[in-house]
């Protein structure tokens, strides 16, 4: 097991090897203010191109998992 830099606790090392080094909870902390922060960033963005505003969503959802 990896143990979270945030909390301590473990989680399992198939996280850590996709690039986490926090647990799924704090991740979840951390994925829910990412949504926050991005779905206020790319609101310009969608005015651009819906094709960044897509790849964005993809990558909220990717970090949630
Ligand atoms: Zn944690």
């Amino acid at each position: 097991m990896a143990i979270c830099k945030e909390c301590y606790s473990d989680y399992p090392d198939a996280r850590k090897d996709i690039g986490y080094d926090i647990c799924i909870e704090c991740g979840d902390k951390h994925a829910r203010k990412e949504a926050i922060r991005k779905s206020k960033c790319i609101a310009p963005l969608f005015n651009k191109g819906s094709y960044q505003y897509i790849g964005n969503i993809n990558v909220v959802k990717s970090i949630g998992r």
